[in-house]
């Protein structure tokens, strides 16, 4: 049976290995497909999977002998699930993988900015401690994370896991979720309101999904209600923020310093307003893929499709 990949590359490039795919039947991996080339290559291929390629109805029109898709990732917006429901085809995501690797980057992020490590081993490496008067020189501000409030909107696995590294680093944590958790409540993990949340914070950190609810939960009417000089970290989704709002009070120092792995468009196209904020840092959506999250992926993956074949469908997204 053939197995299509139509855009493997972000989840292997090269590190990895696609064998689990190819014991269950006859692989072709591209590294990327154009829309216009997804029908062709999906072709009379029963199995397929997805990363960010749009999988259409008129896809699966124009490819009668599709009967599973596969999401390598867990956001599965590009395929037309609706479409796939009537057809009868499930569309099979992966929930959660790379709850460690997001965790441990929203505080690499944190830590950058009370930091600034790339940025003094550059200054090093271009000679400015050789020329420097002093034993020592630092070029930002630097500071303790211990004692400071570590809000988080999103309590979830990954918001939970970040605040237990945050807690470790000494800071207090108190959390924002629509369905909190109370379980989770303990000494140094607190719940309270959104606007609590918003003005007790000296870091706030977003892991909640992207929502028409948690869209642009980031806008000037919140960020208002922080403290003055906070830090805003967002691993969860780029539209969560208005970059315009940010920028302007990243500009005015009601934000004190931001660090995003997400932006509201990517790969951003023109001119970006946070990218070009010299408080802000940038990354380009890296948080999940350390090769060990990868492999998690992977391996879930290979056993969506081993269930499908033994007649079990697990993590189908449609098929509720
Ligand atoms: P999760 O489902 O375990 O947790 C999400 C939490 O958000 C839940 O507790 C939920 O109740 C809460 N929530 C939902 N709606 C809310 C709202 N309106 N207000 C406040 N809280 C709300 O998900 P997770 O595994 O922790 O992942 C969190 C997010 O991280 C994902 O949605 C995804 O956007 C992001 N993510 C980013 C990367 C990356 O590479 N940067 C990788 C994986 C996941």
């Amino acid at each position: 049976m053939k197995i299509v990949v139509l855009d493997g590359y972000t989840e292997n490039p090269g590190d990895l290995s696609w064998e689990g795919l190819e014991a269950l039947g006859e692989l072709t991996v591209y590294e990327h497909t154009d829309a216009s080339e997804v029908a062709q290559r999906i072709g009379d291929a029963p199995y397929v999977y997805t990363n960010k390629t749009p999988i259409t109805r008129e896809t699966m029109d124009a490819c009668p002998n599709l009967k599973f898709i596969g999401v390598l990732a867990t956001g599965y917006n590009i395929v037309d699930v609706e479409a796939a429901k009537e057809k009868g085809i499930p569309v099979c995501n992966i929930p959660t993988y790379g709850t460690t690797a997001v965790s441990q980057f929203a505080m690499a992020l944190l830590l950058e900015i009370a930091h600034h490590v790339g940025a003094h081993s550059d200054a090093v490496k271009k000679g400015d401690w050789e020329n420097c008067k002093d034993w020592c020189f630092w070029n930002y501000p630097l500071f303790e994370l211990a004692g400071k409030t570590f809000g988080i909107i999103g309590a979830g696995r990954i918001g939970y896991a970040t605040a237990k590294i945050a807690n470790a680093f000494g800071m207090k944590i108190l959390a924002y979720d629509i369905y909190p958790n109370k379980s989770l409540e303990s000494e140094w993990f607190h719940f309270a309101d959104l606007d609590t949340v918003l003005k007790e914070s000296d870091v706030l950190s977003l892991h909640c999904p992207l929502f028409e609810s948690t869209k642009e939960i980031i806008r000037k009417e919140n960020i208002d209600k922080m403290k003055d000089g906070a830090i805003i970290i967002n691993t969860s989704r780029g539209p969560l923020i208005n970059e315009d709002d940010l920028d302007e009070a990243l500009n005015s120092g009601k934000i004190f310093a931001a660090a995003v792995d997400v932006l509201s468009v990517e790969p951003p196209r023109g001119h970006n307003k946070l990218i070009a904020n010299p408080r802000c840092i940038t990354t380009p959506h890296i948080a999940w893929a350390p090769k060990e999250s990868r492999q998690r992926l992977m391996d879930i993956a290979v056993d969506n499709l081993k269930q499908f074949i033994a007649g079990n469908v697990v993590n189908a997204v449609n098929m509720k």
